[in-house]
């Protein structure tokens, strides 16, 4: 396991993170709490330091698993991240109020990194205009807070205005990349921007949530030819490692095979080779190609009078469709966030899409698809 050095940070941590947003479940649908323990203390074994959690992860129940966990290890021996639910936070009394319920939750004194979670301009300047770092200050003097820092997942503008303005505060960000999104939310420019103030890096979704671990058959072929015994994951993983500033790569894992394989990769923790990001590449090209609809997320067909969410269904639905991966919670992301039924054929958006997208013609096709699936 690789442990990178970092200025802002009192500690080395591991190359590999747990991620604990996907924990694994009973058939109830509840954490499995002996399951949990069995991939903590695998994962421990083999060298992750690091734990990721957050307020909402598993329904608030994220936090409360790991704490029951952890408290079986010496304190010195991992590090944990927490987050502020951002959107929660009303008050100025409200910050420490959930960072206190946290620590109960995790039943720990103090957490290595506290996030303000999923930023983005509007919630960060709403919770600065609650004083947010002064008490954020007071609980870092208390020692309950080791170093401060700002999850991300929203646009590269709304990214430079909170990492300017902030930068006197924050010593570690998490954000999302991986090789299919290099220009999606804050994307490499982003990245370049955290590297040039030296800020640690915290990489989530490395693999697109699942979508990079197992790609449509064609697509995944020369993958599979070069590297029979690789994971697809794991070529996900390996091109993030030549990225300098990293400091920790978070794999949401659900299982004992998923936490043997992550091992596997960053136990080598060896970078892509030309060849092999010449792959990667025409994986990326292969992929770009398979998409549905052209959509770049303008919005400028918007509003539309019968309020269907146009966008919204084509991101989803390309990403569906791109992946091959028609999961029940995408298409109920369609269904209920869209109206996609609600499309009268009225021709209001056609003369608004830049991209000259036959908007209704296209969300007639997606319909249609979707009743085959
Ligand atoms: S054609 Fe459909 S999507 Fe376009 S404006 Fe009319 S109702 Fe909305
Ligand atoms: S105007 Fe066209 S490209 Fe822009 S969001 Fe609407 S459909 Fe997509």
């Amino acid at each position: 396991m690789e442990y990178r050095k970092f200025n802002k940070l009192s500690w080395q941590p591991s190359l590999l993170g747990m991620g604990c947003m996907r924990l694994p479940l009973q058939t109830n649908g509840q954490i499995d709490e002996k399951e949990t323990a069995i991939l903590v203390q695998e994962a421990l074994a083999g060298g992750v330091t690091y734990f990721d959690t957050a307020w909402p992860y598993h329904g608030g129940e994220s936090e409360r698993v790991m704490g029951n966990i952890l408290k079986n290890y010496p304190r010195s021996s991992f590090t944990i991240t927490t987050k502020l639910p951002s959107w929660l936070i009303e008050t100025p009394q409200d910050i420490e109020k959930y960072f206190h319920l946290q620590l109960q939750k995790l039943q720990m004194e103090y957490v290595d990194v506290y996030l303000l979670h999923a930023l983005d301009k509007k919630r960060y300047d709403h919770l600065k205009s609650l004083d947010v770092f002064t008490h954020l200050d007071k609980l870092k003097a208390e020692g309950k807070i080791k170093h401060l820092g700002f999850s991300f997942h929203g646009s590269l503008e709304d990214f430079l205005y909170i990492l300017n303005d902030g930068l006197k505060h924050f010593e570690i960000c998490q954000i999302q990349l991986n090789y299919m999104d290099i220009s999606h939310q804050q994307g490499l420019i982003g990245y370049h921007e955290l590297v040039k103030y030296d800020i640690p890096i915290i990489i989530m979704e490395p693999v697109k949530g699942g979508n990079l671990a197992k790609l449509p058959a064609d697509i995944e072929k020369p993958l599979l030819k070069y590297q029979p015994d690789k994971s697809i994951a794991s070529w996900a993983m390996r091109w993030l490692f030549s990225y300098k500033g990293i400091c920790t790569i978070l794999s949401g894992m659900s299982n004992l095979s998923q936490v043997k394989d992550n091992l596997l990769t960053f136990n080598s923790a060896k970078p892509l080779n030309q060849q092999e990001n010449a792959l990667i590449e025409e994986v990326r090209n292969q992929v770009i190609k398979r998409t549905f609809v052209a959509c770049t997320g303008c919005q400028y067909c918007m509003p539309c009078p019968m309020e269907v969410k146009i966008k919204n269904i084509f991101e989803q639905y390309n990403k569906m469709y791109t992946y091959d991966n028609f999961k029940k919670e995408g298409l109920n992301l369609i269904t209920k966030e869209g109206l996609i039924n609600n499309c009268i054929n009225c021709g209001v958006c056609l003369s608004k899409c830049p991209q000259s997208i036959n908007i209704p013609q296209k969300l007639a096709e997606i319909k249609n698809n979707l009743t085959k699936i």
